[in-house]
């Protein structure tokens, strides 16, 4: 089979189409004929040597596609069936093994591309806003990142709980896709600064809680703006990782709570994946959460997907598309 094999750590140019062997399933897994994979900065993260992985191997951590053979002890899905998944590595390629625990069926309301485009992000999007700081009408979130893939999902999530939310972006283009996804504000981080911003906004009392992927550039300023109490959700670090701190600073800015979570964790029973999955596929289906496919690239331009994903360029989700004929 054809599929992107990463032979050596480094830039988006270690993306390279591969022939490989096909996959065989072991006892409790499924092969996949994938048709869409999502990209994602955790894409990158193994991709560079950030997040630590056994060379060589085929990057991509979702996807949806077709059942196309079992093991001998699967009896949730069969071949055939329409399915997706996320956070089992080895999507960029024109067949995955998937340990079938990990795959969700697509509803019919749901296509290939959408199935693709809402698995990783949008389960991220369902746990941060469901269980991880759980928001309620009348509390006030702010996310960075407010266009990227994660970001508007997480707007439009909080959005749904009832809450008012502040999102931040990094030009007057992703600005409009911010409010578009619903926040209440907008803020441009590159040209204001959004401790202030945020300030003005809550008459100086802060948000309940931030959820920041951005990292670097923006943690040590988003403890200032949380409420007594409030909670610093640090998922990500698209700016580079957030250097080591003393943790007593988070006394005199209110005792506040910080967590790093991952989607895995939020994940790890079949009871977990089954609610995310089923409320973001549900939503999608029925139009109530809006996925911003900003651009498909073939399989062998994976580098492009990475360089654009990394310089800022995008706005919403990157697709890799496998099979030329895939129904959208
Ligand atoms: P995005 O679509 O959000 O793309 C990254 C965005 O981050 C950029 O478009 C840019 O938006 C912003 N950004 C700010 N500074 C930088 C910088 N120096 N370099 C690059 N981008 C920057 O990507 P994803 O939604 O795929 O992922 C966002 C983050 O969330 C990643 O760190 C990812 O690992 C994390 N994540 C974590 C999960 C978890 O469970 N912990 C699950 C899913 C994602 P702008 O131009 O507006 O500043």
């Amino acid at each position: 089979m054809k599929a992107i094999q990463v032979q050596q750590l480094g830039g988006p140019a270690q993306l390279q189409l591969t022939d490989v062997p096909d996959p065989a399933a072991g006892p409790d897994d499924a092969i996949v004929e994938v048709k869409f994979c999502g990209v994602n900065f955790i894409d990158v993260y193994f991709r560079s040597g950030l997040y630590k992985v056994d060379l060589p191997f085929i990057p991509g951590n979702e996807a949806s596609g077709v059942v196309h053979a079992v093991g001998a002890g699967v009896r949730n899905v069969k071949p055939g069936d329409r399915v997706a998944y996320a956070m089992t590595r080895g999507s960029y390629a024109e067949l995955a093994r998937v340990p079938a625990a990990q795959l969700v069926k697509i509803p019919d309301s749901v296509s290939f591309e959408q199935a693709a485009a809402a698995m990783l992000q949008g389960m991220t999007a369902h746990y941060l806003t469901h269980s991880t700081f759980p928001l309620q009408a009348g509390q006030i979130a702010l996310v960075h990142a407010a266009a990227g893939g994660a970001g508007a999902l997480i707007v439009q999530m909080a959005k749904l709980c009832g809450a008012t939310v502040f999102g931040t972006a990094g030009s007057p283009e992703k600005l409009e896709v911010a409010r578009a996804a619903g926040c209440d504000a907008a803020i441009n981080y590159n040209t204001e600064d959004f401790e202030a911003e945020v300030k003005r906004l809550t008459n100086n009392r802060g948000v309940d809680v931030v959820y920041d992927s951005v990292g670097q550039s923006t943690f040590l300023k988003g403890l200032n703006i949380i409420r007594p109490r409030g909670m610093m959700v640090l998922f990500g670090q698209s700016s580079g990782p957030v250097a080591p701190f003393d943790p007593n600073i988070l006394n005199p800015k209110g005792s506040l709570y910080l967590t790093r979570p991952s989607l895995g964790q939020y994940t790890a029973t079949r009871e977990e994946l089954d609610w995310r999955a089923g409320d973001v596929l549900c939503w999608v289906g029925e139009g109530k959460l809006k996925l911003r496919i900003d651009r498909i690239y073939p399989l062998a331009d994976a580098g492009q997907a990475h360089r654009d994903l990394e310089s800022r360029k995008t706005a919403g989700k990157l697709l890799l598309k496998i099979v030329d004929d895939a129904p959208g």
